[in-house]
This record gives C-alpha cells, structure tokens and sequence, in this order.
C-alpha cells in the first residue's frame, strides 16, 4: 500500500463526460470551452473566465494582461511551486521574493511593503495550501503604489476571504487543474477577472494574439479573415478536458467539505502534540485545504520524512524557496542583484512537512498515516 499526498477523484460520470465528448463533433475548441469558464466564472463569482492548457500559461497571460515587461518587478512568495515566479521571467521582469507570515505561510504584507521599488509593477498572491492571504492589506498596499495584485489560487479554488471565494476578488486570479489540485482536467489552467479589458488580452494571448473580433480589426476583408494584432502562444486548452472540468466542478463543494473534515480528524489528532505545530486558522476565512502542512519544533524533519515514506506514506515538502533554486541565484548574481533573504521562508522549508489529503483518503488509510506520525513523535 502506498499512500500519495495528494491525487485525483474520477466519478463514471466523468469518465461519460470525457468519452461523450470524443464522439461530438469538437475535440478543441468547441462548446466546452465556454461552458466550462462559465461554470467556473458562477462559482467564483467573476464576471469573466479564460480556460488555458494549464496553470503556469494561466500566470503568463495575467502578467502580460497586466502589462509586465522588461525592467519591472513583480513581487511574490517564495513559499510556492517556482511558476508563480517564472511568470515574471516570461515577460522579461524580475521576480522579487518577500518573506513568509510564519504563522500563515503566505506572503507577508510587511514583507511586501518593504520589496517595493520605484519598479515594482505586480503582486501576485499565492493562497499557499488553500489559505487566503490577507487580501485586505494586500490591496491596499496595491493602490497605495498603483500596482496590478494577480492571484495564484492553484491551491485556492473552494477558499473563501471575507465572504467572498477566491476568483472574485483582485484584478485576476490564476487556477491550475492538475491531478492533485481541487479539481481536475488532466491539465488545465484558469483566469478569472471582472475587468473586460484584461478578459479581451487575456483571449488575445491565449491564441497567437490572434482575433476575429469585428471591433478589433484594422480592416474587412471576408469571413475568414483574422489579424494577429499582438504575440501570442498556444495555451488552448481542449473540449476533452474541459468535459471533465464541468463534469468535477459539479463535485468541488464536496470535495472541499470532505478535505476539511479529513483535515479536522488531523489536527484532533495531533492537538495535544506538543511537538507539532498544525495549520493555522486565519480569522474570517475559509481554507480549501488542498495540502495539510505541520511543522515539528525539534523533530529532525528529513527523518521523520524518510521513515514515513518507508512505511508507505507519500508525504512531500512544499516547497523549496524559489529564491534558492540555483537558476535564481545563479539570476541574481549574474545581474549584480542582492540575494533574497527570507528567513521566516527559510524556517519554515527547514521544518514542514505535508500528509496525505485528498478527497478519497479514506479514514482507515488516514488513522495509519496519524498513528506512524504519532510514534516518531514519542
Ligand atoms: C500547480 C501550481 C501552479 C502551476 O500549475 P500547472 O497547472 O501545473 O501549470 C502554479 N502555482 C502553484 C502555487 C501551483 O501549486
């Protein structure tokens, strides 16, 4: 037996969807698309939805919609898979690391202030295992230095900030629906915003920046005319997989409920742990959960990993801080910059660790995972 961290939920009626859509008349491109970025659009309560091939092409075209070019910064996390920083590369800009809330392990607001430059033109936001960041103060530092704040929800689809599910907040919020995410299209990648303008270039970007849009071409030459008016990619994603986005979106509020109450039975569990420090509850929001993170105060941390991962246990660690991977050092001193420093980001990478959670984790293989922790904490 062999417990992942994390993995896909398919339904028969998923597996229906997919094959339905093999036998219709559009593989690409078709209805699906639509009704899939509507399906996500009403949930999240956007206005607008743009379905890409997955959510690292998601980040790109935020940051080109958002106008993040050559000479420009673009503040983040280091606490986050390396595509919420790469994403600044794509466009020409430098990524800026901020340090960690060490209670929260999002983006510091403090921290953010501090990383602001005369250059800096972007924030963007990753909602690190399912966690809002304060969005509050985020915004405000935002419009205090007229900055765009995109969202990285990867981790965030379900959560909700005051009220609001994340999606319908910033000026745009990125998704991915890799296997592991809430919801699945094999691949697939989301923006949501509610700014027309940035739905329209987040559409141009999407396909070669190319459109067929009456209003938006320079001349009338037939039916089949087209103009490329920008440099765009082929970040299309297809009918197929966007089959089985509808199909699982009609599961996420379960799936959600079902993580969070597999995550109620974890930090029951490790409550009178002295030892184990379990997630922590921002006030007036609603994590989604996609991963469970603990961190040990003095367990060595890599033995506790190997001795899990030999008795079956997928556990993983989220994440090295981007600012540490060789290609960002190797950037920063090539380009005569100072070196990130993030110490909460540091302490933090030294000690977490994430458990399995998923929505078919069922409470037998979950009462295991609980009770191999619970022995190497004695
Ligand atoms: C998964 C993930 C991405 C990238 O999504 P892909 O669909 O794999 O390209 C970006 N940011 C975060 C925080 C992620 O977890």
């Amino acid at each position: 037996m062999y417990i992942p961290y994390g993995r896909q939920c398919i339904s028969e009626e998923d597996i229906q969807a997919v094959v339905d859509t093999l036998r219709s008349d559009y593989l690409t491109t078709g209805p699906k698309i639509s009704e899939f970025e509507k399906v996500v659009a009403g949930y999240t309560g956007a206005k607008y939805a743009v379905a890409v091939s997955n959510g690292t092409a998601a980040l790109h075209i935020a940051c080109m919609a958002a106008g993040i070019g050559k000479g420009d910064e673009v503040i983040t996390s280091p606490i986050t898979f390396v595509a919420s920083a790469n994403c600044a590369f794509y466009c020409g800009a430098t990524p800026v690391f901020a340090d960690i809330d060490i209670n929260t392990y999002n983006i510091s607001p403090e921290s953010i202030e501090k990383c602001i430059t005369d250059k800096t033109r972007a924030i963007v936001a990753v909602h690190f295992s399912g966690q809002p960041c304060e969005m509050d103060k985020i915004r405000e530092i935002a419009d205090r230095h007229n900055l765009i704040v995109i969202e990285d929800a990867a981790h965030a689809l379900g959560a909700d900030y005051k009220g609001n599910k994340i999606g319908s907040i910033s000026d745009m919020t990125t998704f991915s629906f890799h296997p592991v995410k809430h919801i699945t299209t094999a691949e697939g990648g989301m923006v949501t915003t509610d700014n027309k303008e940035l739905y329209e270039k987040l559409l141009l970007y999407r396909t070669h920046g190319i459109t067929r849009n009456p209003d938006m071409l320079s001349k009338k030459d037939g039916a089949w005319y087209y103009e490329q008016t920008d440099l765009g990619y082929n970040y299309r994603i297809t009918d197929v997989q966007c089959a089985l986005g509808i199909s699982q979106m009609k599961r996420l509020d379960k799936f959600v409920e079902k993580r969070r109450e597999l995550v109620n039975r974890y930090n029951e569990a490790f409550a009178e742990v002295d030892e184990i420090v379990t997630p922590y509850q921002l006030e007036g929001c609603n994590n989604s959960y996609h991963l469970y993170v603990i961190r040990f105060k003095t367990k060595d941390r890599k033995i506790v990993f190997d001795k899990l991962r030999e008795v079956g246990i997928g556990v993983n660690v989220h994440y090295i801080p981007v600012h540490t991977q060789p290609y960002y050092v190797e950037y920063y001193k090539k380009n005569g910059l100072l070196q990130p420093e993030c110490p909460n980001a540091i302490e933090y990478y030294n000690t977490a660790i994430s458990l399995p959670l998923y929505p078919e984790l069922s409470y037998e293989q979950q009462d295991y995972v609980i009770e191999k922790v619970l022995e190497l904490m004695s």
